[in-house]
């Protein structure tokens, strides 16, 4: 293999990049990515760039070496996987190996009238940033680790914040006792939660400057910012035949088709009992970014794949790291300390073995935190988190 094509312009393909390197592949590296920004971390955007504490140069990731052809500003708008070849408006690029690193979107649920605000890349991190300095009020759409974070950002800055929801925020990733603990941190903060029974209508043009809830609440605000999810960016495989499902297809060793293999919150993998699944998360992209790329190189020599299902969330004051499966249900075993005490080792038990370990403003490290999920023996101490 001596041509290899990276398309996308973030961690995963930043990763993909540097592991090819480290595993020793001297032929050509070419990355194609449609940002203007060379590979940056978006982690920042809901946190310091929404603050205006951090700015492009606080985001942007060590350079790719100078050995790696990166082309900023040029979308992959087709594959042609007979001829090996990257469609480009540029023109072609031809690959041996192909890894796909296209992330996700915003979603969006507001009309094609509406400049919906979203935050995903850092244009739009600057842009929420001016409509928040003129803004009184704010109201979030949607309350999983973006739009909380979001709203604890903007209610740092002074803002009136509301955020609306399906169902109590953050308890479908975190757990009631985790999710229930976080929302009183918000709400003695000052943020107030909306549940509606539907989903919510953005009303006003082009800005939206309320929302309408199924349950016929109208709840206004001077700005209003979507948190809804993420779309992968798969538009472009269109007639390539590649498997596509709500993102690109990976088998257990993150391969899609012969040469080609895909990672990042492009990718999507189907779970034991059938279903499918992404893991839209950091962690996942530079994880899942490393062992695309050993693939790509090594066949069915490269390691298969394992999540190790890490993620995390500041928000609040809080520091919330979480390794397991999302949406712990139950009550959680405390390891150490107590929520109510401001600081918590929690672990939702499974068959003699910790399936979730959350900590909460708690010094342990992931690694450890990974460890004490795989290894930990059951805790002895079980009841809800104090
Ligand atoms: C505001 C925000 C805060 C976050 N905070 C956290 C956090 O605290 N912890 C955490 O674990 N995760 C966090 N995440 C999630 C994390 O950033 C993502 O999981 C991660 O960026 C995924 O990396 P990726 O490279 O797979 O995809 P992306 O970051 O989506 O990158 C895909 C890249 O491909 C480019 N691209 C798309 N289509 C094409 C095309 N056709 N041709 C060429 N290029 C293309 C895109 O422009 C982009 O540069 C956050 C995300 C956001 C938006």
């Amino acid at each position: 293999m001596r041509d290899v094509v990276v398309v996308g312009g973030s961690i995963a393909a930043l990763t993909a990049v540097e592991t090819l390197r480290m595993e020793e592949f001297d032929g050509r590296i070419t990355v194609l990515s449609d940002e203007d920004l060379p590979p940056y971390t978006r982690v920042p955007l809901s946190k310091g760039v929404l603050a205006g504490r951090e700015s492009a140069d606080d985001v942007v990731l060590a350079p790719l070496s100078d050995e790696v052809d990166l082309h900023l500003r040029t979308p992959a708008t087709g594959l042609d996987t007979a001829n090996r070849t990257v469609l480009t408006p540029a023109g072609p690029v031809g690959y041996d190996g192909l890894i796909i690193a296209t992330g996700a979107r915003a979603r969006r649920i507001g009309t094609v009238n509406q400049a919906e605000r979203v935050l995903r890349t850092y244009d739009d991190g600057l842009r929420l940033r001016d409509h928040l300095d003129r803004a009184a009020s704010v109201l979030v759409v949607g309350g999983g680790f973006l739009g909380m974070e979001v709203a604890s950002t903007a209610r740092a800055l002074g803002r009136d914040v509301t955020v609306v929801d399906l169902a109590p925020p953050l308890d479908r990733l975190l757990g009631t006792a985790v999710g229930g603990h976080v929302r009183t941190v918000a709400a003695q903060a000052g943020v107030r939660f909306v549940l509606t029974h539907g989903g919510v209508r953005l009303l006003g043009t082009p800005f939206p400057t309320a929302v309408e809830t199924a349950d016929g609440q109208r709840l206004e605000a001077d700005l209003i910012v979507s948190a809804v999810g993420d779309v992968p960016n798969v538009e472009w495989l269109a007639g390539s035949g590649l498997p596509v499902a709500g993102g690109v297809l990976v088998d257990e060793r993150c391969r899609v088709s012969p040469h080609v293999v895909a990672a990042g919150d492009v990718a999507v993998f189907a779970t034991g009992d059938g279903a499918l699944a992404r893991i839209p998360n950091w962690t996942n992209a530079v994880e899942q970014a490393r062992a695309a790329a050993k693939t790509l190189l090594h066949g069915d020599d490269a390691p298969v794949y394992t999540p190790s299902r890490y993620a995390w969330t500041e928000q609040f004051g809080l520091d919330v790291k979480m390794v397991g499966s999302a949406d712990p249900q139950g009550e959680p075993a405390v390891l150490d300390g107590s929520l109510d005490a401001g600081s918590a080792l929690l672990a939702w038990p499974d068959a003699g073995a910790p399936r979730t370990v959350v900590a909460v403003n708690h010094p342990t490290p992931p690694a450890k935190l990974k460890r004490l999920l795989a290894k930990a023996p059951a805790p002895t101490t079980t009841g809800a988190a104090a």
